[in-house]
């Protein structure tokens, strides 16, 4: 049930027929982990946090430096030097006291993460490194789980969303080598409101997927050119020799 205070609270995405009070319900009983607190994260965890997403786990093994305040919106110019993933939970706190934060400050590993996978509902992967990608992407796939990727870096934008059981394939069918690419925002630059564009993106599908509405991106890479405001979408396609999920898929198909 919701309270008369979560019917004001969320009115305006009750009066959505496609949301609705079941809709709110399941985000309510939903654990959604945001890796990485960055330029990404900062979208995505404050509007699934305002949305009422019962149960959030924060990752991101930083402090805050004085270079994120361009574009990392959740933080406020006399946290630097904290760890972000203490800030951000009293930042969410702040904003829904209803719900909860849990807390990763270590960098993800592929041992460490299925510990917080558990009861987790979907991944959104806001984290600025390859290595990170790879680990989590991996870890969805063996586990079912969805995941919402987007990175960001000059005036580039990309976007997608993978779901079990993975047909289009994963990460690393689109990325399979796993060097580090030396362009990223720390030798390229970024404009804030180009990961604010990709965050609130992957926050609306994150939503709606936790709301129990299908993702019109599954399966789907998004392009975003930021000079010239053009997207482009392409189909992806499972790689058969994909070492994370070409076995997987062939297991299925048997
Ligand atoms: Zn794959």
């Amino acid at each position: 049930m919701l309270s008369d205070s979560e019917f004001l609270r969320y009115s305006r995405q009750l009066l959505l027929e496609e949301i609705g009070e079941e809709g709110q319900r399941r985000l309510k009983r939903s654990t959604a982990l945001i890796v990485g607190l960055g330029g990404l994260g900062s979208p995505v965890s404050l509007y699934l946090a305002a949305a009422g997403v019962g149960s959030l786990i924060l990752a991101d093994d930083d402090t805050l430096h004085q270079t994120n305040l361009q574009r990392q919106i959740l933080f406020d110019s006399a946290d630097v030097k904290k760890p972000k993933a203490e800030l951000a939970a009293k930042r969410l706190k702040g904003l829904n006291p209803s719900i909860s934060c849990r807390i990763e400050t270590q960098r993800i590993t592929q041992d460490s993460l299925p510990t917080l996978l558990h009861d987790v509902d979907l991944v959104i992967d806001c984290c600025d490194n390859m290595a990170t990608r790879h680990v989590v992407n991996a870890a969805c796939v063996s586990r079912s789980l969805p995941l919402i990727s987007g990175s960001a870096v000059g005036f580039s934008g990309q976007l997608f969303v993978l779901t079990p059981p993975f047909a289009e394939g994963c990460y690393a069918c689109l990325y399979p080598d796993k060097e580090e690419p030396s362009r990223n925002c720390r030798t390229a630059g970024v404009l804030g409101p180009m990961v604010g564009a990709i965050g609130s993106l992957q926050a609306l599908e994150a939503v709606k997927m936790l709301a129990g509405m299908p993702s019109a991106l599954s399966g789907q890479l998004r392009l975003f050119n930021g000079k010239q405001h053009a997207w482009t979408s392409l189909k992806l396609r499972r790689d058969p020799l994909c070492s994370v999920c070409g076995g997987q898929h062939a297991n299925h198909a048997e």
